[in-house]
């Protein structure tokens, strides 16, 4: 039987603090895999290096030089984790019957990429989600605005497996439905779900970062979530024209209630029923506006089908 070739892609942002404890982990990892001839020879440790300012590139190259297992790929500037990952999912999948996404802070626990591969090459199965027990070394912050980013993109109608982040096995056939996605703004975590075939998922503990920083501060983290929600679901809109129709209702009654203080008080209704109103609904039109100037937005940038990132140098 032939082997099945695996590759291990992994974007890194500024990571020089923990690029060779990565490297050296999962190349270990993949040497053991190869020596239960569980995967090829073949199989390879990526790195994408989504324009770091550090020194992670160097460091990316001399382990390329070191270690034939590891690949490198750079590219011409920062384009995000999701486009990072993007990337070398297309550049590496032609060359592997699956690959493995993860990050470079080794966060995820590598110990469950076997039981990964053993669902794919045993069972068939096309997608494997990693999906978290428990956040125990996250922090209270981190830890509820992630959940109530699973419970609002639950509410906004997004299909998310709850808990999984970017760290999943994909099969080459997955990838390549991937690759017919055309889209700009892609939001991996909503894509792949809503692709199909047969998935499975494996469970682990989310450890603590090893070195260096989080590169997702709660801005990027807003941005992400604002993302997610935009680019997999309506329903934003639909809630404008909810709120409108409650405003009418509101409306009505405010109506009802000056016509009938009108007649039993006399007093003339003053500013308040005037001005309340103008204000209030000068708001609702300017939310309303504002949610469809971003799907509008959207819309703009997809158009315009620019290319999500440039390679400027592969090795290995
Ligand atoms: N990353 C990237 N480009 C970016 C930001 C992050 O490639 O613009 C990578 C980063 O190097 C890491 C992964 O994405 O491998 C996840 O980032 P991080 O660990 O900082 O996020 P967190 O785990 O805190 O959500
Ligand atoms: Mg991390």
């Amino acid at each position: 039987m032939k082997k099945i070739v695996i590759g291990i892609v992994s974007p890194c942002y500024n990571e020089e603090s923990v690029l060779h404890e990565t490297a050296n982990e999962l190349s270990n990892l993949i040497q053991r895999l190869i020596s239960k001839g569980k995967i090829s020879e073949n199989s390879f440790l990526a790195f994408v290096d989504d324009g770091s300012r550090d020194d992670t590139w160097k460091i990316i190259s001399k382990l390329t030089e070191e270690n034939s297992h590891i690949k490198g790929l750079k590219l011409s500037k920062n384009v995000g984790h999701q486009n990072a990952l993007h990337a070398g999912l297309m550049h590496y999948h032609r060359i592997a019957d699956a690959l493995i996404s993860i990050d470079a802070d080794l966060q995820d626990d590598i110990g469950v990429i076997e039981e990964m591969i053993d669902q794919f090459k045993d069972n068939n199965i096309q997608v494997v989600y990693g999906v978290r027990k428990e956040r125990s070394t996250d922090t209270f912050f981190k830890k509820n605005t992630a959940l109530f980013f699973y419970r609002l993109m639950r509410w906004m109608r997004v299909n998310l497996v709850y808990n999984h982040a970017d760290f999943r096995l994909m099969s080459q056939k997955i990838i390549v439905a991937l690759s017919q996605y055309e889209e700009v703004n892609i939001f991996l975590r909503g894509i792949i779900p809503s692709i199909g075939f047969s998935s499975g998922i494996v469970y682990y503990n989310r450890q603590e970062r090893r070195a260096g920083e989080s590169k997702y501060p709660l801005k990027k983290m807003i941005s992400f979530a604002w993302e997610g929600i935009t680019s997999f679901s309506n329903f934003p809109l639909k809630v404008v024209t909810m709120l409108s129709f409650c405003v009418f209702a509101l409306c009505i009654l405010a109506s009802l209630y000056a016509l009938i203080s009108l007649y039993f008080t006399h007093v003339v209704p003053g500013w308040f029923s005037t001005v309340l109103p103008l204000y209030f609904l000068g708001g609702v039109q300017l939310l309303g506006l504002g949610i469809i100037g971003e799907y509008i937005g959207k819309i703009y940038s997809e158009v315009k089908k620019r290319p999500k990132y440039f390679v400027e140098e592969s090795l290995n």
